[in-house]
Parts: C-alpha cells; structure tokens; sequence
C-alpha cells in the first residue's frame, strides 16, 4: 500500500504539498511558493492569499493579478515623495484626499513603501506631507522597533516638479 500522494502536473509520487486553490497534491518541484506575495496590498483576497498552488491555478488565478502587484510596487517606488518638513516646496499643492494611514512597519523605507503602494492603487502618483514615527514596543522578552506613517496622496505633473 502506498499512500504517498501522486502530483497533479507530473504525476509523481512524493507531492508533499497541496494546492490551496484546487485542494489538489502537487510535488516541491511543480509547486508554485509564494513568499508573502502581495504583502503591499491593502487587502489580498482570498484565492490569492494560499501559500501554494499547482501550475495550473498559478497561471489561472495568481499570474496576471501577480504581474499587475509587481507593476504597481514598480509605480510605488517612483512615487514622487514629500514629507511634511517640505510644506515650503509643497503648500500650494491641493490636499483634497483622506490622509492614508500605515502602521506596524519594520523599517522607515518599507512604510514609506506601504503608503506609497495604497496610493498607487488608487491612481496617485504623489504623497504629500510625508510623517514616520516609530515606537518601541515588547514582544516576549525583547524590545522591538515598529514604524507608522501617514501622508496625503495626490496626482501631480511629474515634470513639472523641479518647479516646486
Ligand atoms: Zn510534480
Ligand atoms: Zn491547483
């Protein structure tokens, strides 16, 4: 008797894994891992949220909202950024949108990162009044370093930001 589970692509046994879309076994080598995938989004619905699919539901369900993230993290990271000591530059600009919000955060970059992810998908290629704080706070026995950060998003004229 073998109870070894055969890999839905390769048909193999030894698919220690299963697909957490289809509930089917799959094998290391034909699973798709996915490392915190999306972990800059708001929110990650659920058929995206498994930590393994078969080939199958990868190309199916995760490939193209994965490439649209990759995109938007690609747009986030040349988010046009000022932080709130820059109100001189930035004063006249219009703030007509809600304040975004960030919190529990490893480091500066990756909130700066986090705010800028939230307003590239709601089409802003801006943040304004840039503001990162950071508190100690004790998890078990040792002391920890967590970062929160606000800022307003907006869309501006990118060349025209040499002007400012
Ligand atoms: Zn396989
Ligand atoms: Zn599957």
């Amino acid at each position: 008797m073998n109870f070894t589970p055969i890999c839905k692509t390769c048909k193999k046994p030894k698919a220690n894994f299963v697909c957490g879309q289809c509930s089917e076994p799959v094998c290391k080598s034909c699973g798709q891992f996915m490392n915190d995938a999306f972990s800059f989004r708001k929110e990650v619905p659920k058929e995206l949220a498994h930590p393994v699919y078969c080939g199958q539901c990868f190309d199916e369900t995760v490939a193209a909202p994965l490439a649209e993230y990759e995109a938007n993290l690609e747009r986030a990271r040349d988010m046009i950024v000022f932080t709130k000591a820059e109100t001189k530059k930035t004063g006249h600009l219009k703030r007509k949108e809600l304040p975004l919000t960030v919190t529990d955060c490893e480091d500066e970059i990756e909130t700066v990162i986090r705010l800028a992810y939230f307003a590239v998908e709601a089409g802003h290629n801006c943040l304004l009044d840039v503001d990162v704080t950071h508190r100690k706070i004790i998890v078990g026995s040792h002391k920890k370093t967590i970062f929160s950060g606000t800022a307003i998003p907006t869309t501006i004229d990118p060349s025209a930001v040499r002007e400012y």
